[in-house]
């Protein structure tokens, strides 16, 4: 079963650390963009069972009710979506009203993921945000009322630094299925890329990392950034880390179908005019396939086991990657009890190296 990706390009106001594909829009996102993505949708030349909707973006949560409820139907029109389907739906603090969680389920979503960042007023104000840590505690509040699947989303390296015990603390006691922890970055063609010198060492953001490992002990530490309570993975996400495939549908949305990468392009505008026309198709070849997957598992704590791989691509693990296995394994990057490769605790937060070795 696929994940179908819906990506929805537009917040109230851009926040200066933020490098994805969106744009400031003072009311809802312009029924020409849904317009657009139903076009797209529509245009979808299968009957595709799905297991997972994500509604990312930029800021979902400006969809109106009948703007979310026309895209829906066009879902349904176009994929089998399986009858637990989990279906997520992307949200900032400041957008939750009282009303919005019970229209949110009645279309058919069934997780939230909340932008919430921080818990600490301070670190909230850094990163320019629009909300409060008081805002982000009462849509906890709305959504845990009336989800019982959802996720928060924080951010560690933001000053003032050791805040980050706090908002860890407090999100203990908040009790999420589900938490993403992310460092900061500063990305080159943001406001923040300008103010690089503000990045903390490296070390210091291992200590962070590792804070949050210590503190979410509860959670389940499954994916690098990821944690999660028994049976809450994000399984949208899971896709992705077990390279299966996908449809993404919006500006800048990734697609992997049938072997072949596609991205649309990133502006809204050019999107609007022409909702089909992909920016790039790249037809992978199977050995392409095979090396990513094998680095998508690995981001994973589960990693990757030599039957599955086996019974997958029709070959030995050992047959494609095992010199580059076991120069990650004599690094301490992953370990390898002859049935299954796992990420250590340091290939976890150098995962990037571990790509690079099996790539050579
Ligand atoms: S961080 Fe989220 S709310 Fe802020 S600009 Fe980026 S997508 Fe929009």
């Amino acid at each position: 079963m696929l994940g179908v990706y819906i990506h929805v390009p537009f917040c109230r106001t851009r926040c200066p650390y933020c490098d994805f594909v969106s744009e400031a829009v003072a009311g809802n996102p312009p029924d020409a963009y849904v317009d657009a993505l139903v076009r797209e949708i529509g245009a979808l030349e299968t009957d595709l069972e799905a297991g997972s909707v994500f509604f990312g973006g930029g800021t979902p949560s400006l969809l109106s009710e009948r703007q979310l409820a026309r895209i829906f139907r066009a879902l349904h029109d176009r994929f089998r979506l399986d009858a637990d389907a989990e279906i997520t739906l992307e949200a900032n603090p400041d957008d939750l009203r009282p009303e919005l969680p019970g229209q949110w389920r009645a279309l058919g979503v069934n997780r939230i993921s909340l932008g919430v960042q921080s818990l600490d007023n301070r670190v909230l104000r850094y990163l320019g945000r629009r909300h409060d840590a008081d805002t982000a505690l009462r849509a906890v509040a709305m959504v845990g009322e009336a989800f019982d699947n959802w996720n928060m989303d924080l951010i560690f390296g933001a000053a003032p630094v050791d805040a980050w015990e706090t908002t860890l603390t407090r999100t203990v006691a908040l009790r999420p299925p589900h938490v993403a922890a992310y460092g900061l970055t500063h990305e080159p063609d943001t406001p923040f890329g300008a103010r690089a010198d503000e990045a903390i060492e490296e070390d210091a953001a291992l200590a962070l990392y590792r804070a949050a490992e210590t503190t979410l002990a509860d959670w389940d530490h499954y994916e690098i950034s990821n944690f999660a309570l028994p049976g809450r993975q994000c399984r949208h996400n899971l896709v992705y880390w077990h390279n299966e495939e996908y449809a993404g549908f919006g500006t800048g949305a990734y697609s992997f179908l049938n072997g072949v990468r596609a991205r649309n392009g990133v502006s809204t505008a050019a999107y609007m005019d022409n909702p089909c026309r992909k920016e790039e198709s790249l037809q992978l070849n199977d050995t392409e396939i095979r090396l990513e997957t094998v680095i998508q598992h690995l981001r994973l704590k589960t990693g990757l086991d030599r039957d599955y791989y086996m019974r997958r691509f029709g070959q030995a693990l050992d047959g494609n990657f095992g010199p580059a296995l076991a120069r990650l394994a004599r690094r301490g990057l992953i370990e390898d009890d002859g049935q299954t490769v796992r990420p250590t605790a340091q290939g976890f937060y150098l995962n990037n190296e571990i790509g690079l070795e099996l790539v050579g």
